[in-house]
């Protein structure tokens, strides 16, 4: 039988929400929805919306709901979302728990817990392949050659992941988060995980919360 799971993940920047996302895409088989990954590629692109947000993003401040709300509602009307989805970067403020509401009916919300500190120096250390997307961290998972993906795209520091960004992200997170998780502790759909445990070991507890097995 298929459950659908429509599932966001939440957690600060550095969080490893989206290579949980990612992972938890693959093994329940529905598609993963990374929203500063949509403007990441329209600003690559160099779309209207794109050229509209790249000075937003890379001051780690948000995009405008105008923006952000239409372009999530859209994605999920597509028709991959409906057998579920794993969203993760939205909602960040209470007024996208709300918008969210109006556009579907979550099944759990994921709250990935890292400290402050562990935060600064994850994100300090990551590197992201210009090319393939591929996230590397210089102290735990280098690349083999220095600088380099092994698709052979060129390794950059996000330009939000500069120390001075990052703290204005910190900030921005803290003051949006405790409004979001009371949210949907009230709805019932909170689920609390350790994100400072290893990749594999964070896999296995969202999915033993979610009463699927890691096979
Ligand atoms: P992320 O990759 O999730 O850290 O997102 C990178 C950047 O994209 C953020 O710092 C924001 O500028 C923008 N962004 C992503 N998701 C949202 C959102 N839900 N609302 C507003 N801005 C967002």
């Amino acid at each position: 039988p298929i459950t659908i799971m429509k599932i966001i993940l939440l957690g600060p920047p550095g969080s490893g929400k989206g290579t949980q996302a990612k992972l938890l895409a693959e093994k329940l088989k529905v598609p993963h929805i990374s929203t500063g990954e949509i403007f990441r590629e329209n600003i690559k692109k160099q779309t209207e919306m794109g050229i509209q947000v790249k000075s937003i993003l890379d001051a780690g401040d948000l995009v405008p709901s105008e923006i952000t709300d239409v372009m999530v509602k859209n994605r999920l009307a597509e028709v991959d979302c409906a057998n579920g989805f794993i969203l993760e970067g939205y909602p960040r403020n209470l007024h996208q728990c709300e918008a969210l509401d109006t556009m579907t009916k979550l099944d759990k919300a994921i709250n990935i817990n890292v400290s402050d500190e562990e935060v600064t120096k994850r994100l300090s250390a990551r590197r992201t392949c210009s090319k393939c997307k591929k996230i590397y961290n210089l102290d735990f998972n280098p690349p083999k050659v220095e600088g380099k993906c092994k698709c052979g795209g060129d390794l950059i520091l996000r330009d939000d992941d500069k120390p001075e960004v990052i703290t204005n992200r910190l900030n921005v997170y803290h003051e949006s988060a405790i409004p979001i998780l009371e949210f949907y502790k009230t709805k019932g759909i909170l689920v609390d995980v350790n994100g400072e445990v290893g990749l594999e070991n964070v896999l296995t507890e969202i999915l033993n919360k979610l009463g699927v097995s890691n096979q």
